[in-house]
């Protein structure tokens, strides 16, 4: 099981295998991952990669014009 969630600094999407205690973000920060907001939790790492490329691309379109 992966977990995907925001990096608490940049906001950039990571993801982690449950049950691991931090995950450092390419922005240097580290975030402990009791502590960060759960997007989305997938079964395998292949699947995580694919959700956190998406919503990355996702991220750069306008929020408040999807609903
Ligand atoms: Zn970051």
């Amino acid at each position: 099981m992966y977990i995907i969630f925001r990096c608490r600094k940049c906001g950039r999407y990571l993801y982690a295998k449950a049950g691991s205690k931090t995950k450092t973000c390419t922005c240097g920060y580290r975030n402990y991952l009791r502590r960060v907001i759960t997007i989305k939790k997938v079964e395998d790492e292949r699947t995580a990669g694919e959700v956190v490329r998406f919503m990355q691309s996702y991220k750069n379109t306008d929020f408040k014009s999807l609903g």
